[in-house]
């Protein structure tokens, strides 16, 4: 039993607490090439805050994990496949929105909303929704932006690549596949070379980049990289926590 997570704790507990910081971890619900689980960004971002909450908690801050929400925004082609759920970025805010209502109303007010998908963007809704609650904090952490991966890994990946499946086999050794079963998760990109070098951008149709839902091959994964990677991102994430926790919200900015 964990005081730092909300499903697992109680009101007895939560009632002898001054909670300072919400943490709302965000995922997607879609395939994740053939070897790792459809619930992979859900799984990854919630285990991945209530790591870190753990190591916030020990050095005193008051700061609850809320259930991870599953639902992300897809691109085309990937939502034609079956159990993928696309959730469109204005019902996302609908959910975000009551979520800090509610906070807002216990006097919770400092909320990290932690995102673990590629296809999630907050910084709009964020905008959109922090004029509503202006005596509120909100901030956003995206776990895989962090770091370079590129010293952890040898190919990173986009998704379900060597990155993800490095963190699902260190968290959660029982959802993977074999990596033969994987496929080489080849991207194809746009033959347009205005796209290809980022001057224009638009949504790639996933079936049409790739066979295996993959992009970026995972096949040199392994626990001991996603140890490694995980270990700093939630140090890092822990010491986010902490700050927050003691942070004075009319006191935010340097002299
Ligand atoms: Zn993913």
């Amino acid at each position: 039993m964990k005081p730092y997570i909300l499903e697992e704790t109680n009101w007895k507990q939560v009632k002898s607490q001054k909670y300072e910081v919400a943490i709302l971890p965000w995922g997607a619900t879609e395939p994740h090439n053939f070897h790792l689980p459809y619930g992979t960004d859900s799984l990854e971002t919630a285990k991945i805050a209530r790591e870190a909450a753990a190591k916030a908690w020990e050095q005193g801050a008051k700061v609850m994990v809320l259930p991870v929400i599953p639902l992300g925004v897809q691109n085309l082609g990937q939502i034609d496949l079956p159990f993928c759920l696309h959730t469109r970025p204005s019902t996302q805010k609908r959910i975000l929105e009551d979520i800090i209502k509610a906070l807002n109303g216990q006097g919770i007010k400092k909320l990290v909303i932690m995102n673990g998908h590629g296809g999630n963007d907050f910084k709009p809704l964020v905008r959109e929704l922090q004029p509503q609650f202006p005596d509120m904090l909100l901030v956003l952490n995206e776990w895989f932006k962090m770091l370079d991966l590129t010293e952890y890994f040898e190919d990173t990946g986009d998704h379900a690549g060597e990155m993800e499946t490095c963190v699902i086999m260190h968290y959660f050794p029982g959802l993977v596949l074999p990596l033969y079963e994987a496929g080489e998760g080849k991207a194809k990109n746009f033959k347009l070379n205005s796209l290809k070098n980022k001057t224009g951008w638009a949504p790639r149709q996933w079936n049409k980049v790739s066979e295996d839902t993959g992009v970026g091959n995972p096949k040199k994964a392994n626990a001991a990289k996603g140890k490694r990677f995980l270990e700093d991102v939630t140090n890092s994430i822990a010491t986010l926590f902490v700050e927050l926790a003691k942070a004075d919200l009319n006191d935010l900015y340097e002299e």
